[in-house]
């Protein structure tokens, strides 16, 4: 999978270069590139911004030097290429869009600053160089640049990618795979004491039985996932088949 970032800080993606999706890019299983956007300005101060049109506060990303990156960009890979703005307007960004976005064989991430990039450049995208265009929204609400929407996006649908984590099977039944929250987990010591209070592993885990525990752990899925994320519950195919009362 080939992925290129543009960013005005290129040094804010460093992150992806430790933990597996570092060793994936050392192992030719991301192909993973992140521009300087100031690269593709031709003044002395590398101008990136200017004052909105209509007036407000703020600046907004001038078009040119995106178009000229996002043109060199195509010409490195050319192919079917799925562009994601990362902006507070788009779509969730979830465990199912990070499914689909897996299966793309170019993403480009656009980084936005400022008070966002002008309107005309996606159209550019869209119709001079015939990507797909995607705005997606990390959450609702709004942080200073795309380049933190970014790093958890890359990561998300990195470790999807067969061989980035070692197990495959531990991603099969992660929080928000199949619709229910992760049951807790815990690890050695059975019998754990902190400042006189001693707190035990559940039982159940400790018994061998594997169908017992099969059957709590998905009995704590449902519990976390109807105290938690009640909104989860109520679309989940679990729902039905376990008569759960979620009733606050
Ligand atoms: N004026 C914009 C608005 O109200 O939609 C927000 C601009 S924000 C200060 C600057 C940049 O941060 C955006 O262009 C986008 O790249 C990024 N950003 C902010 N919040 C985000 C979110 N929730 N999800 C993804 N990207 C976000």
């Amino acid at each position: 999978m080939r992925l290129d970032v543009i960013s005005i800080f290129p040094e804010y993606l460093a992150a992806l270069d430790i933990s597996l999706i570092g060793k994936a890019r050392r192992d030719g299983l991301i192909d993973l590139v992140v521009h300087d956007l100031r690269d593709f300005t031709h003044d002395r101060h590398r101008t990136v911004d200017d004052t909105p049109y209509g007036g407000g506060a703020g600046m907004v990303m001038k078009p040119q030097p995106w178009a000229e990156a996002l043109g060199y960009v195509d010409r490195l890979a050319p192919g079917p290429t799925r562009l994601i703005v990362p902006t507070p307007s788009g779509r969730p960004f979830t465990q199912t869009f990070a499914r689909e976005l897996v299966h793309e064989p170019h993403l480009v991430f656009a980084c936005g600053r400022y008070e966002g990039i002008d309107e005309r450049v996606y159209d550019y995208a869209a119709t001079d160089l015939g990507w797909n265009v995607t705005p997606v929204s990390l959450g609702d609400y709004v942080l200073n640049g795309g380049e933190v929407a970014v790093l958890a996006m890359v990561e998300a649908i990195g470790r999807l990618i067969p061989g980035v984590v070692g197990n495959a099977e531990s991603l099969v039944e992660e929080s928000h795979e199949g619709g229910l929250l992760e049951y807790p987990v815990y690890t050695k010591p059975a019998h754990w004491e902190i400042d006189g209070v001693a707190r035990e592993v559940p039982p159940i885990l400790l018994s061998g039985n594997h169908s017992a525990i099969a059957k709590w752990r998905h009995q704590q899925r449902l519990e976390r996932t109807a105290a938690r994320r009640p909104d989860l519950l109520h679309t989940s195919q679990f729902m039905a088949a376990d008569a759960i009362d979620i009733t606050p």
